[in-house]
């Protein structure tokens, strides 16, 4: 049975490729120093997967940058406003071309911007948006895939497979740039030229390609679907002779498995852990000579592979098609998994034995195969490991799963509707009409990241730590009363980012040392891994909260971050439903708004961020996630007293098509991010006649620039138009956190200015 690989993580187990992009993009080094850097990474990459076993082993799935934006380049889609960047610099190629539409370009007199960046499915990696205009040419552009198959072909001393993505998922990526056409219809000039790469890597000796088309996995229109039965009709026709694969994941083909299966490719690879119950039907209609790639070992996560589970998806597809028709694969490109399981040497080695980061994975590929062949050795090994998971005391907490199982629906509801609490609240707080807030955030200068550093290296005691911690926090009150806020926040000065700092004062949380993941570019993330039922041992923010109130007369808000955004940002357990691991963290975050209720805290905000991204990739799928998540935010804001008033934050988020389930939420505040487009976002607020009180960011906080009284005053006006103003607060877009002080000191003045001349119009 063959073994094959999708892709594989390219930023070097020890970052090098952020190194050395980084130190090019700084001017410290030259382009002969980024070029050896990726060289070396590439060929490791594939020594490893040779040493795994690997048969069909992935080229072109290295980038510099973005695997999308790689493709913009090789097919020539470059925006028009790049061109001086090779024209006015003669020192400059391909390379800097490619880097100015990642990342934009502000030298040699040039100020041009970057393109978009946007999610890849329902990942955290982001890749940069294709800009289609309405008479959009194709043409090869840039060879870096073929000098990829080449330096592959050297390296290994056979071909390796060619990773593009697939021409139609190319176009459903990308965005129109121009009115009056459809991006898919493009179709039509794109093809050619992909048959024309095609045919080229034929003739460099390519024997494989794979074309990633993870759309197919997911809504398509009629449109789209034609767009398919075309272009890989064409590509057939035209380059015989090739073995081409296509890849789909992260969601099951569905209605869509007649039309995967009749597109005419050599092979189809699909996703068995996500969808692992796609698989009958795929058998029951899959043509013949059609090869089936099995992913069957989880590229998104870091858990062992269940091999007892996999081995019976192997075994009904060879029953139904015979083994020369069946690979074995990850479920998708490894890229989203960490590099290398044994670099991580602090783990629990019980735990540790759990888990799979990228390398590990391409073993257990491997053994998969060996074990088909009957090597019963490694199936009891496996074996071993999943029951010991499956019974560990470091998991399983009988006192969590009973009170997840307890849950009520009374749980989940405040004692009274909004309106009754908003009247209790307004009567105790006795705010003035449009009160000014901020997200949480104040700048995380470089003096309290280093004090952070240097409490890890033991050079500060916890005392001095926290005495330094306390400074920055009065001052930050001092600043807040005299720049006159009405509800003030402690800063989070405590805090190295939202879900690290919970997650480590949580029970069931791990933290790797080297388990990056890329988010974009040379931007690597190190989520924390829920291996175990959550609970809260102590409490986690009543210190510093009651601390910074018992600093100020005004009212101090508590900060924390909500459950669904905990599990958002982590790597999680397998082994249960997410939603009852959300459960798990709600009712430890419950516990906490209680505790500060208790310790005297009367405004409460749970940021949810992330309640949007995770949003399943089908609509059909969406109520069921929303109704958990939703609930979710209910049980961990809904212990608390009428008087206490539960505030809520969510920013790079749309809501028109949510919006019933955020109003659900009923939080009593909800701030929100709307600067940039200019209330826009408000729009489905007011159609929908939200209950409750919002703040809609007044101030972007992406950019140094300062905001002036009269913008903010303006972007109140369009609020008020929209709601009652008397629910209107005034806030900016999210946490200041990577602000600097002196802007954000004028444009926090300017803030409460717009407040006051808001409170004069209405
Ligand atoms: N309270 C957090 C902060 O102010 C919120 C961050 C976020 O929404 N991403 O930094
Ligand atoms: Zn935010």
């Amino acid at each position: 049975m063959l073994k094959n690989n999708l892709g594989y993580p390219r930023v070097g187990a020890h970052r090098e490729l952020k190194k050395a992009s980084e130190q090019y993009w700084a001017g410290k080094t030259g382009k002969q120093e980024l070029f050896a850097a990726a060289r070396d990474i590439r060929r490791q990459n594939w020594q490893v997967q040779q040493e795994a076993g690997i048969d069909l082993i992935p080229c072109n799935d290295f980038s510099y940058y973005d695997q999308v934006l790689d493709t913009s380049l090789m097919l020539g889609v470059i925006p028009q406003r790049y061109t001086p960047v090779l024209s006015k610099n003669p020192d400059n190629n391909e390379i800097d071309l490619y880097f100015a539409m990642a990342r934009g370009y502000q030298k040699d007199g040039l100020d041009i911007t970057a393109m978009e960046m946007t999610k890849w499915f329902d990942t955290n990696y982001h890749y940069i948006v294709p800009e289609f205009t309405a008479n959009q040419q194709f043409k090869i552009f840039s060879e870096k895939v073929f000098e990829e198959f080449t330096l592959g072909l050297n390296t290994l001393g056979k071909a390796p497979k060619t990773v593009l993505i697939g021409p139609v998922t190319y176009l459903l990526l990308g965005k129109e740039k121009e009115q009056g056409f459809e991006k898919i219809d493009l179709i039509k000039n794109l093809v050619p030229v992909y048959i024309d790469i095609l045919k080229k890597l034929k003739s460099y000796g390519a024997e494989w390609v794979q074309l990633d088309e993870p759309f197919l996995a997911l809504d398509l229109n009629q449109k789209a679907k034609d767009a398919y039965t075309y272009a890989y009709k064409e590509i057939r026709k035209a380059c015989a002779g090739l073995n081409l694969m296509v890849a789909t994941y992260f969601e099951s083909l569905h209605e869509n498995t007649p039309l995967a299966l009749s597109l005419p490719v050599n092979a189809l690879h699909i996703d068995l852990v996500r969808a692992p119950q796609q698989l009958d039907k795929v058998l029951s209609l899959v043509p013949d000579n059609l090869i089936l790639s099995l992913g069957v070992v989880d590229g998104r996560n870091i858990w062992k592979n269940d091999y007892i589970r996999s081995l019976s998806l192997i075994k009904n597809a060879v029953a139904a098609v015979g083994t020369d028709r069946v690979m074995i694969a990850p479920s998708c490109s490894l890229l989203h998994t960490p590099f290398d399981l044994d670099l991580e040497t602090a783990i629990n080695p019980e735990i540790k034995n759990w888990m799979a980061f990228a390398k590990q994975k391409l073993n257990e590929v491997n053994e998969l195969s060996l074990i088909i062949d009957g090597n019963n050795d490694l199936l009891q090994a496996n074996l071993k490991a999943i029951s010991s998971r499956n019974v560990s005391k470091l998991i399983h907490r009988q006192e969590v799963k009973q009170r997840v199982a307890a849950i009520t629906n009374a749980d989940a509801d405040r004692v009274s509707p909004f309106a009754e609490r908003q009247k209790i609240q307004q009567q105790a707080f006795k705010l003035p009409l449009f009160p000014t807030t901020t997200i949480g955030s104040f700048p995380q200068t470089d003096d309290i990241r280093q004090l952070r550093a240097k409490l890890k290296k033991g050079e500060l005691t916890q005392e001095q730590y926290d005495t330094e911690i306390a400074h920055a926090t009065i001052d930050a009150i001092r600043w807040q009363e005299e720049v006159g806020l009405d509800v003030l926040v402690h800063g989070e000065f405590e805090r190295n980012d939202m879900v690290e700092y919970f997650g480590e004062l949580l029970d069931g949380f791990l933290f790797t040392k080297n388990g990056w993941v890329q988010s974009y570019g040379s931007r690597c993330v190190k989520p924390p891994v829920i291996y175990g039922d959550v609970s809260r041992p102590a409490d986690m923010t009543v210190k510093w909260t009651s601390f910074a109130q018992a600093n100020t007369d005004k009212l101090m808000k508590g900060m924390l971050t909500g459950p669904v955004t905990i599990l958002q940002w982590s790597f999680v357990r397998d082994d249960q439903p997410r939603s009852v691991t959300t459960n798990q963290i709600a009712l430890a975050i419950r516990d906490e708004v209680v505790a500060l209720e208790q310790a005297g805290i009367k405004v409460i905000q749970i940021d949810e961020p992330a309640i949007r991204e995770g949003l399943p990739l089908r609509k059909a799928d969406w109520a069921t996630y929303l109704d958990w998540a939703v609930k979710a935010f209910r049980i961990s804001a809904a212990g608390v007293q009428d008087e206490t008033q539960i505030h809520t934050h969510m920013c790079y988020s749309e809501f028109n098509d949510i919006i019933k389930h955020i109003a659900d939420m009923d939080a009593d505040v909800i701030t929100i991010e709307t600067s940039r487009s200019q209330m826009e976002l408000l729009e489905a607020f007011a159609d929908f006649k939200y209950p409750a009180e919002i703040g809609p960011g007044v101030y972007d906080i992406h950019s140094p620039r300062v905001p002036t009284t009269e913008e903010m005053v303006s972007l109140l006006e369009k609020a008020a138009d929209l709601l009652p103003a008397g629910n209107i607060w005034v806030n900016p877009d999210c946490g200041l956190k990577t602000r600097k002080w002196p802007e954000t000191k004028i444009a926090l003045q300017n803030m409460v200015a717009a407040a006051k001349v808001a409170r004069e119009i209405f």
